[in-house]
This record gives structure tokens, C-alpha cells and sequence, in this order.
């Protein structure tokens, strides 16, 4: 793990503060996309066509992803959809990022505030 590791030695402050840049920064949410491009080389299933002897048409790109164990869906995704893919990718790596580090601040935060109450308490 990174981010979480220095937490507990940051001012409260600085982690409310750091939270509200996570959440700033966060990408636009509608535009995701989880899994990944590749490049693969298809036959277009006409017995006719070249790609049956073994030339396969290609490469075209590819967008695959994982649904559950061995379970994974995809499709052929356009060449001038590639750009826009690609970003969306990485959009969903970061929001992703983003929200786990905000998670890891709330927890940190809980932790304290449990630890206050607790020094609040008189022992008896
Ligand atoms: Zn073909």
C-alpha cells in the first residue's frame, strides 16, 4: 500500500483538506470505462475470405473486460473511438484511486475520533 502509510502522521486538518482535493479532482463519473484495449487479429467467418486460410484481418482494437471469475465480455471498439477509450480507462484507474484514498482518510479519521472518545472516558 502508498497513500494510507503516512496518514496517521498527518494533522486532522491535513487529511480533511486532502479529502476535499481527492474529491476536487475526481474525473467526470459518466465517463468510465473498466477493462482493457488490445489489439487482436479476427477471422469475419466467410469460409470464402482469406482470414479462413489463416491471414486474419487486422489488427483491430479490442476492448475486454472481466466480469467475474472466468467470466469476461468485450468488443471491437472503432479506431477513432480509440482516443476517447483510452482516456475513459484511465478515468475509471483514477476515480477508482481516488475514492479508495478518500476511504482510507475516513477510516483514519474514524480511527481518531474512536480515540478521542475513548481518552474522554474516565476510567474506573
Ligand atoms: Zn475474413
Amino acid at each position: 500500500m502508498k497513500a494510507s502509510s503516512g496518514l496517521g502522521r498527518l494533522p486532522e486538518l491535513a487529511l480533511r483538506e486532502r479529502r476535499k482535493g481527492l474529491a476536487q479532482r475526481l474525473p467526470p463519473v459518466t465517463e468510465i470505462l473498466r477493462g482493457s484495449l488490445l489489439q487482436r487479429y479476427v477471422t469475419c467467418g466467410n469460409p470464402a475470405c482469406k482470414c479462413a486460410k489463416g491471414e486474419r484481418h487486422g489488427p483491430i482494437w479490442y476492448l475486454t473486460v472481466t466480469l467475474g471469475p472466468g467470466r469476461t465480455a468485450g468488443g471491437i471498439v472503432a479506431p477513432e473511438k480509440v482516443a476517447e477509450v483510452r482516456a475513459w480507462i484511465e478515468n475509471y484507474r483514477q476515480l477508482k484511486d481516488r475514492l479508495e484514498q478518500i476511504s482510507d482518510i475516513n477510516r483514519e479519521l474514524l480511527r481518531r475520533q474512536r480515540a478521542r472518545q475513548r481518552q474522554r472516558r474516565p476510567k474506573r
